[in-house]
C-alpha cells in the first residue's frame, strides 16, 4: 500500500499501522502468521461501505476479522484487516435481539440472560463473535437439541465489495450464499437473532471411566438431544442438555445455567491444554452415525503416530481432535482424509481459511470453478479474503 492509500484510509475510519499495533493481528487460532499492511477499526456501516469502495478501486485485499478464534487461518491476510470489534452493540427485544457483527457470543449471552433469554447456538468459551459464527456457519454445542445456526438467524445486513449495503432476510437466496462464506463475498455488519427462554434448560454432566463408557453414552443419547460431549481419555465426560422431566441415572452433578456450563467447559478445555504441548487443533465434520467409528480411527492414529489426541466433540458431528506431542502434516492429512472417507467434511465450524485451501481444492471437484465464477461476479477486484480458497 502506498502512503496516499494510508492517508485516504485514515479519512474513512480509525487505522492501526504501527508494527507493535499490528502484532495482535498477525495470527489467529491457527498460528499461521501473515503481517497485514494495516488494521481498519470501523465504527459504522457507512465507514465499512466507504472502505470497501476504496479497497475495490485500489485492488487492496480486505480480511474481515471477528475475534480470530478460528483454527484455519481465516482471519489473517495481507492488505487491510477489517476488525469488527468496535461494532459490538446488542439490543434485546421481546424474543429476538439485534447485534452488531463484532458483538461477542459472551456479550450476547450475558445481555440476553438479563431478559431471561439465551441464543441457543452461542457458546462463549472461545469468545467468537456473532459475525464470525455466521461467516463460518459454526454449529455450536446445542445443535441437536435446538437445530442448526440458520434456524436462529432471522436476517443479516451485509456490505458487498462495491459498497452496497443490504439487509438479507433468511428466506433470501443471498442469505444462504453468505452463511458460511468466510468473508469471501462481503462483510456481515448486523444480525437479527432469535432468542429462547432460559427456563426450559436442564444441563447434566456425566462422568465416565473410560472411552468404552463414552461409546455407551453416545449410543444411549443418540436420538436424544445430547448437547455436548467432551472426551478426555483419562476422565471423559459428557454434558447433556435434557428436558426437565427426563431422569438421568449415574449423574455425578448437575449444572442448571449456562454460566456454570461455560465454567465446566472452560475447565475441561484447560484440562486438555494442560496435558502437554499442543501441536494443532483440528476441526472436522463427521456424520453423527459415524462418530464412534471416527473415535476408533483416532485411537489407531494415536498408536501409529505415538501422539495423544484428546478431543472436544459437539453433538451434531463436529469433532475437534487436539493433537498433543509431535503432530505432523501427514497426521493432519490422515485425519482429514478419514473424515472425508466417512462422508464427513474437511471443516466443522472453523472454516477452510488458508490452512485447508489445498484440501478444499482436492475434495471440491467440479464445484470449484462455479464457486470462483460466483465470487468473481460479486467481488470482481478479488479483494475479499484474498489468498484464501477461492482465489480467482
Ligand atoms: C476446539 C474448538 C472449539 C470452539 N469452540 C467455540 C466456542 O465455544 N465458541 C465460539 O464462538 N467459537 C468456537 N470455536 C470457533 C468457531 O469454530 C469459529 O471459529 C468462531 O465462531 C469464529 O468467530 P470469530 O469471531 O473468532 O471469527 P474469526 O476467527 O475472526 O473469523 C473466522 C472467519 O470468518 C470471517 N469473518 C469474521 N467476521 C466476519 C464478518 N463480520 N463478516 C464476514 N466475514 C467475517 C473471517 O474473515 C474468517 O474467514 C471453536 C473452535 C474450535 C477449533
Amino acid at each position: 500500500m502506498r502512503d496516499s492509500h494510508f492517508e485516504e484510509l485514515k479519512s474513512i475510519c480509525n487505522i492501526l499501522e504501527r508494527r507493535e499495533d499490528l502484532s495482535a493481528y498477525t495470527t489467529d487460532g491457527s498460528r499461521i502468521s501473515v503481517i497485514p499492511a494495516c488494521v481498519a477499526l470501523p465504527s459504522t456501516v457507512k465507514e465499512i461501505s466507504e472502505l470497501m469502495v476504496f479497497a475495490s478501486n485500489n485492488h487492496i485485499p480486505v480480511t474481515p476479522r471477528g475475534a480470530g478464534t478460528n483454527v484455519s487461518g481465516g482471519a489473517v491476510g495481507d492488505g487491510i484487516i477489517l476488525d469488527l470489534s468496535a461494532m459490538n452493540h446488542v439490543a434485546v427485544h421481546k424474543n429476538y435481539a439485534v447485534a452488531e457483527a463484532g458483538a461477542s457470543l459472551g456479550d450476547i449471552d450475558r445481555i440476553s440472560m438479563k431478559h431471561g433469554k439465551f441464543f441457543p447456538p452461542s457458546t462463549e468459551t472461545l469468545g467468537g463473535t456473532i459475525g464470525g459464527l455466521i461467516a463460518v456457519n459454526a454449529t455450536g454445542w446445542r445443535r441437536v437439541r435446538y437445530g442448526p445456526l440458520v434456524e436462529w438467524i432471522d436476517g443479516m445486513e451485509v456490505v458487498f465489495p462495491d459498497g452496497t449495503t443490504t439487509y438479507l432476510r433468511k428466506e433470501s437466496f443471498f442469505f444462504r450464499l453468505i452463511l458460511g462464506s468466510e468473508g469471501l463475498l462481503g462483510v456481515i455488519t448486523r444480525v437479527r437473532i432469535r432468542l429462547h427462554p432460559t427456563g426450559s434448560r436442564y444441563l447434566v454432566r456425566l462422568e465416565m471411566e473410560d472411552m468404552n463408557e463414552v461409546f455407551e453414552c453416545i449410543r444411549k443419547f443418540h436420538g436424544h438431544p445430547f448437547t455436548l460431549f467432551l472426551g478426555v481419555e483419562d476422565h471423559p465426560f459428557a454434558v447433556v442438555e435434557v428436558s426437565k422431566d427426563m431422569r438421568i441415572r449415574n449423574q455425578r452433578f448437575c449444572v442448571e445455567d449456562a454460566e456454570n456450563l461455560n465454567a465446566v467447559m472452560t475447565h475441561a478445555i484447560r484440562r486438555i491444554y494442560d496435558r502437554g504441548k499442543i501441536s494443532f487443533i483440528e476441526d472436522l465434520s463427521i456424520p453423527e452415525n459415524r462418530v464412534i467409528d471416527f473415535f476408533r480411527v483416532l485411537k489407531d492414529l494415536e498408536d501409529k503416530y505415538e501422539v495423544e489426541i484428546p478431543l472436544i466433540a459437539h453433538s451434531g458431528g463436529v469433532i475437534h481432535p487436539v493433537v498433543t506431542g509431535q503432530g505432523s502434516r501427514i497426521l493432519r492429512e490422515k485425519l482429514i482424509e478419514k473424515a472425508v472417507e466417512m462422508d464427513g467434511w474437511i471443516a466443522g465450524e472453523s472454516g477452510i481459511g488458508l490452512l485447508k485451501k489445498d484440501f478444499f481444492r482436492r475434495f471440491t471437484g467440479e464445484q470449484l470453478s462455479l464457486l470462483r465464477k460466483i465470487k468473481s461476479l460479486i467481488d470482481p477486484a478479488g479483494i475479499m479474503n484474498f489468498g484464501k480458497f477461492l482465489d480467482i
